[in-house]
């Protein structure tokens, strides 16, 4: 469907070597977009870019340390070398630190803040003068459960997941001129690589999860290549600011 096409559109995902950032990535490329991949790990990358050549797309990884402003700066330079322009941005880079606030020292707050919150902000101003250029653009902010509810565990996890949403309500106003919308993805809880951490620090968390959630699953990277697609296409181009959750429910259960 025309509104869906992502062909000639370009893709920059932060993370998107791995678990959601990939998921997204595949429904991205699948919907013809081409795609940049961003990260630190060349191995799981080159996997990726397997992946989402075999579904016909273009798709090139370019090393990115979100912890690093020039190096945000530089891998959206190189993305827009590579194809031309710049259409749609992922900030989906995301970590976190498991320990009761009394314990998290100087450096945990700063490595969760700066890796989840701190990266979307660098990332989203280099993309901006491209997407001006373009004459508009989208950029999707990955937030969690934790923008909402919150964690004895997961101070600076919450605070920077809590301020995804922000930053994108404040980019959706800011760049609404521009034609650029900017929204937050809310997943719940998702089988990845940081939640198989999860499951082996936190004691109950997998039964939890089913419990809590009526889809009674745990969500899948999978299940975000279609949210990543309505979001970057002309579907969503009168939705901004907003956030959505793609949580099999779990958000919606008392
Ligand atoms: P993964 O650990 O699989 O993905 C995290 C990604 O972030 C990796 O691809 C990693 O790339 C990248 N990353 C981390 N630090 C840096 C850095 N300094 N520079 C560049 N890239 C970096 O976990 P998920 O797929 O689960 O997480 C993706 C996003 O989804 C995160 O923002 C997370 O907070 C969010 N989320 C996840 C939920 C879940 O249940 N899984 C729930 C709610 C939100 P590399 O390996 O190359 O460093």
């Amino acid at each position: 469907m025309t509104i869906f096409n992502l062909q000639n559109r370009v893709a920059f995902i932060t993370g998107g070597n791995g678990g959601i950032g990939l998921g997204m990535s595949k429904g991205l490329a699948a919907a013809g977009a081409s795609v940049v991949i961003a990260g630190r790990n060349k191995t799981k990358a080159q996997s990726a870019l397997l992946e989402l050549r075999s579904l016909g797309a273009q798709a090139e990884f370019m090393e990115l340390d979100v912890l690093k402003e020039a190096s945000c700066h530089q891998a959206l330079e190189h993305a827009v070398e590579r194809f031309g322009r710049l259409d749609i941005l992922v900030n989906n880079a995301g970590t976190t630190v498991r320990k009761q606030p009394e314990d998290l020292t100087a450096g945990d707050w700063h490595l969760v803040m700066d890796t989840n919150l701190t990266s979307a902000f660098f990332c989203s101003q280099a993309a901006y003068p491209h997407m001006v250029r373009a004459g508009g653009g989208k950029i999707i902010n990955i937030g969690s459960m934790m923008s909402v509810f919150a964690s004895s565990y997961a101070t600076p996890y919450a605070a920077s997941k809590g301020g995804m949403v922000q930053l994108a309500r404040s980019m959706a106003v800011a760049w609404a001129k521009d034609n650029i919308q900017v929204n937050t993805i809310l997943p719940g809880w998702i089988d990845t690589e940081l939640t198989r951490k999860a499951r082996e620090q936190v004691e109950g968390l997998h039964e939890k999860v089913l419990a809590r959630t009526p889809a009674q699953r745990w969500g899948a990277p999978d299940d975000f290549a279609g949210i990543a697609v309505f979001l970057a296409s002309p579907a969503s181009n009168f939705i901004t600011g907003v956030a959505i959750a793609v949580d099999g429910g779990y958000s919606v259960q008392t």
